[in-house]
């Protein structure tokens, strides 16, 4: 029971596909005690059955974009758990229309939205939560291969999560002499809500599914386990880091199947 007598913050929960899921039900089974937060009243009609098969009657309201969620998110925590040991940050968001064609025809809003729901909400939550949170906590986020190399259609989003994974070094340093770690969880393409808002994704799983060294595509309970190992003691010096958990895909330089055509 690595996560005895620990209790966890999930941001990102929308329903049993949501990677914040497979990670949730990972922590529990190691025995953390959690609380969930929901984006909206939709959504919070499936997050509370799912919290409660979890054993957790705690869910909170936070939209990362809605600045009196934010401002009320450290006295809700406080309220349901007191302090925290670790938090997964497992959200991120940019229209649809950001995430097909070229990244050239970004506009500035969409741009923004972009960062403001992927990348500062990470600041913004850790500021607001990390004086509630233990000696020894861990702090995650999810980012995915499209961060590090171009991916076609992921654009915006891949200028995201490479800032996000800079966001996560930053915060590393300010928060290591109070033996908190941050670091970023880059996963696989794994058929979710948020996926399906990029064009082509299917064509994405199939790419990756055959040229991993594994053979296949991860699911949200490979991604638990690597979450579990980064949320617990086991990863105690491990921090700002991006750790991947892509069957081996980011190895990659050239397919071993690649031809040239004439
Ligand atoms: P998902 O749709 O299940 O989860 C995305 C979550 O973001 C949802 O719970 C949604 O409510 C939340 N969200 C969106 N806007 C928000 C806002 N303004 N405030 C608060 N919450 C908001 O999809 P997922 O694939 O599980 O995504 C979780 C994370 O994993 C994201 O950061 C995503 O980029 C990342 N990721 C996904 C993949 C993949 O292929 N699915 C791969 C690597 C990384």
């Amino acid at each position: 029971m690595l996560l005895n007598g620990k209790t966890g913050l999930i941001i990102g929960l929308a329903n049993k596909h949501s990677i914040a899921y497979g990670i949730a039900v990972a922590c529990k089974e190691q025995g953390a005690e959690l609380v969930f937060t929901y984006l909206n009243e939709s959504i919070k009609k499936r997050v509370e059955p799912i919290a409660e098969e979890l054993g957790s009657k705690k869910v909170i309201p936070l939209d990362v974009m809605n600045i009196e969620d934010m401002d009320l998110l450290k006295e809700r925590v406080e309220n349901e758990m007191g302090k925290i040991d670790f938090i997964v940050h497992s959200i991120a968001f940019a229209p649809k229309r950001a995430l097909s064609g070229d990244t050239i025809n970004t506009t500035r809003e969409d741009f923004l939205v972009a960062m403001d729901v992927s990348v500062y909400s990470l600041i913004g939550i850790v500021q607001r939560l990390s004086p509630i949170m233990n000696d020894g906590g861990s702090i995650i986020t999810l980012s995915y291969f499209g961060g590090d190399k171009y991916v076609p259609n992921y654009n915006v989003m891949g200028i995201a999560k490479s800032a996000l994974q800079a966001t996560v070094r930053y915060l590393a340093v300010d928060l290591g002499s109070r033996n908190i770690r941050v670091n970023a969880l880059s996963a696989g393409p794994i058929k979710t809500l948020a996926a399906s808002g990029i064009d082509d994704f299917r064509n994405l799983l199939k790419w990756n599914e055959r040229h991993s060294p594994l053979r296949r595509n991860v699911s949200i309970e490979d991604v638990g386990g690597s979450a579990l190992y980064l949320v617990s003691d086991l990863s105690r010096g491990v921090t700002g880091e991006t750790h991947y958990v892509d069957s081996g895909y980011n190895i990659i330089g050239m397919p071993k199947d690649a031809t040239v055509g004439d």
